[in-house]
């Protein structure tokens, strides 16, 4: 056991042996409660009976077809299924293997739709800082996040970064939500102008920041004024659904809940749960039709695109997800969960801010609530707590460490939508125990 490359070369993990309902198993038998769903992937848990079998009947039939020369039945009805749900106007589904491919996918027909409608100028990219939007080239030059991108600034594709809606640390003091969210989604606006709106492909943007903030929603109306912009502008608006996505704060579609439909849309994580690597762009019928009616042709493409038994899978975790009840339930548990972390936590003196939406939640932690001033970095705190939960037999995501000085250490709780009350309860106490042994 030596040849696998590992994420740390410094830190071997432990070896994950089995996986039961929301809790996963090392080979020394140790249980870890999946507070984060790895990294917002498990929806579902980690021993669904119906997804498994799905898999098995699948490659029993047919493990794989290329889609160079054939479609399959679990492709066509996981495309019926999320377009039957997806935002308005959105009307194909591009299968994928994961979050950067699908982000890497609607950048290209992004920039392939306006070159078969005859505007060749346009190459470049609006995004937004402190975002997230997967670690394949382009996908990281339109993230915001600076020290993932430093040592590969020479290989970035033109991409601008307006400021993120950031409610905590950005809004102003006397300042309304609505008068915030519209002061940051003019940035978009003023940029579009700086650069010229006919250079400009689109805007790409996370609804709700996973990633990068850990769990950040939108204020009122942001979105609704972006879209006004793109609109106004002609550029294509692209939302980054790969992690808010699929049910996780609670409606299939997060940007449902903002009242907007977007030109594209990435998902994936929660799409086939942890079961199988997959992720999808859905586009807009007028962009799919620009290309049928001219090149006939996206250029574009990956082997295991639309691959049979990752669309088996994702086409129960769906069907779970929608009509078996389970993204209702992620809203329910998850206002279940904020309302446990407000116990514990609101009167923390190094929690500043625990928000999100569904099963999707963030704590942000600081050193001083008052001031909001962030740890120093050089405490890694953020890896601290990572250790003390996961010790304790909790996994968390944590991030931050005020990589760029306007945030601090955060930790992203994004747990299996079947998750239960006594469980609810663990998670918290955990925690609880971390920040005791991390921040007193
Ligand atoms: N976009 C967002 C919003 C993400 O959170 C992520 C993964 N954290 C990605 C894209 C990239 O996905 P993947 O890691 O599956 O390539």
């Amino acid at each position: 056991m030596n040849h696998v490359f590992p994420r740390h070369t410094k830190a071997l993990p432990p070896v994950a042996v089995r996986g039961e309902g929301s809790y996963l198993y090392d080979e020394s038998g140790k249980q870890y409660l999946d507070g984060s769903g790895g990294a917002a992937v498990s929806c579902l848990g980690h021993s669904d009976p119906d997804v498994i079998n799905a898999i098995k009947a699948q490659i029993d039939a047919m493990a794989f077809a290329h889609t160079g020369f054939f479609t399959s039945e679990p492709a066509e009805s996981l495309a019926d299924q999320l377009i039957a749900h997806a935002p308005e106007g959105i009307d194909r589904v591009y299968f994928v293997s994961g979050g950067s491919e699908a982000v890497e996918a609607a950048l290209k027909l992004a920039r392939q739709y306006f070159l078969e409608i005859g505007q060749p100028k346009r190459s470049r990219f609006i995004a937004r800082h402190q975002s997230y939007h997967g670690n394949t080239l382009a996908a990281l030059a339109t993230g915001g996040n600076a020290w993932r991108k430093e040592p590969f600034a020479p290989l970035m594709i033109g991409t601008s970064h307006i400021s993120p809606c950031y409610e905590y640390r950005g809004r102003e003091d006397g300042e309304t939500p609505e008068a915030y969210g519209l002061r940051v989604a003019n940035e978009l606006e003023e940029e579009l102008l700086r650069l010229g709106p006919e250079n400009v492909i689109g805007f790409i943007a996370e609804p709700v920041v996973g990633a990068t903030l850990g769990a950040v929603p939108p204020v009122p109306g942001y979105f609704k004024r972006v879209r006004e912009i793109c609109d106004q502008y002609g550029i294509l608006l692209i939302l980054d659904e790969v992690m808010c996505g699929m049910g996780r704060t609670g409606t299939l579609f997060a940007s449902e809940q903002e009242g907007i439909s977007p030109d594209i849309v990435t998902i994936a994580k929660g799409l086939g749960a942890g079961y199988q690597p997959i992720g999808a762009t859905l586009c807009s019928k007028a962009i799919y039709e620009a290309i049928e009616n001219g090149s006939g042709f996206f250029q574009h493409g990956h082997t295991y695109v639309g691959h049979p038994t990752a669309c088996a899978a994702a086409n129960v975790v769906v069907g779970k997800l929608t009509h078996g009840g389970l993204t209702a339930r992620a809203k329910i548990m998850g206002e279940k969960l904020d309302s446990a972390l407000q116990a514990a936590f609101a009167q923390h003196p190094h929690i500043g801010d625990i928000r999100g939406r569904g099963m999707f939640r963030g704590l942000e932690v600081v050193e001083d609530r008052a001031t909001k001033q962030p740890f120093d970095p050089a405490l890694a705190i953020n890896n601290k707590l990572k250790k003390a939960c996961f010790n304790a037999g909790l996994i968390c995501y944590p991030m931050g460490g005020t990589i760029d000085g306007k945030r601090g250490d955060h930790i992203l709780l994004a747990p299996p939508f079947i998750i239960t009350d006594a469980q609810i309860d663990e998670l918290v106490s955990k925690l609880d125990q971390a920040f005791l042994e991390v921040l007193s």
